[in-house]
């Protein structure tokens, strides 16, 4: 059986401190080869690589989150930050991005400093940055085209087709959640067929984004096949195929042998 990499999971999120260790235990059983342990802030950040090093399937990013995009502006947390980077589990930056969902986030100003001070950080160290973007696309295209990354996934796509065929001109890999496995899904599923195999990821956001028919519950890597079997069914493919397609595709992007 194909082994599942989980490209984008939050096992440094406090809901996951009680049974941290059993769960790691499961979701390696369940067929889970990979998991990439996102940072969202400089705490997040620092135990995403403690936990990295401590399981040798696990690999993390660091990063500021938009919801802190204020720690970007702190001179001493960006310093550690790029020490960070030169960490071997370290293979992306991020999450980093814009998000204007909440009214209570920091200004469009704040977050775009914070958002391109981590591209510049992930181009200058040759690493992907993990992008966040929510309610906030045209935005975050405009900064893209004006600072082009050498590499990065979008995560949680939740945009729109045309927005996502110009992710992929720019040479991005596109991030699918249980969120295809809802009834309202429609969009998500027109972006992903426009998305070419090869740069197709699967990922849990955990403890976010259950998929169907877990929905509302906590979420952990083993669910992915949800969403391996439903992105399947959707594009006429093996639920092993896009098991193996979406494996090859984040060790590609995030650089692991
Ligand atoms: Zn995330």
């Amino acid at each position: 059986m194909e082994k599942i990499f989980d490209s984008h999971s939050h096992y440094n999120d406090d809901s996951f401190k009680s049974d941290y260790k059993e769960i790691l235990k499961h979701i390696q059983d369940s067929g889970v080869g990979t998991v990439m342990n996102v940072g969202a802030d400089i705490h997040s950040s620092r135990l995403a690589i403690k936990q990295a090093e401590e399981n040798d399937f696990m690999y993390c990013s660091v990063g500021i989150h938009p919801h802190d995009a204020i720690q970007a502006r702190d001179e001493a947390i960006m310093a550690e930050l790029e020490e960070m980077i030169a960490n071997p589990k370290v293979k992306a930056v991020g999450e980093a991005g814009l998000d204007y969902h909440y009214d209570d986030s920091w200004s469009p100003e704040v977050q775009k400093e914070a958002f391109i001070k981590q591209i510049q950080l992930a181009n200058k160290y040759n690493k992907p940055l993990i992008i966040h973007t929510r309610d906030a696309m045209q935005d975050t295209l405009e900064i893209l085209n004006e600072y082009p990354l050498k590499s990065g996934v979008v995560h949680c796509y939740s945009g729109s087709r045309e927005s996502c065929k110009q992710l992929v001109k720019m040479g991005l890999y596109i991030g699918f959640t249980g969120v295809i496995t809802f009834k309202n899904a429609r969009r998500a599923l027109e972006s992903m067929k426009v998305v070419p195999l090869d740069r197709l990821l699967i990922e849990t956001d955990c403890p976010y984004m259950a998929p169907e028919p877990n929905r509302g519950k906590r979420c952990d890597s083993s669910m992915l096949h949800y969403v391996a079997q439903k992105m399947a069914d959707e594009l006429g493919l093996e639920k092993d195929e896009i098991i193996r397609i979406t494996r090859e595709n984040a060790e590609r992007l995030f650089n692991i042998i």
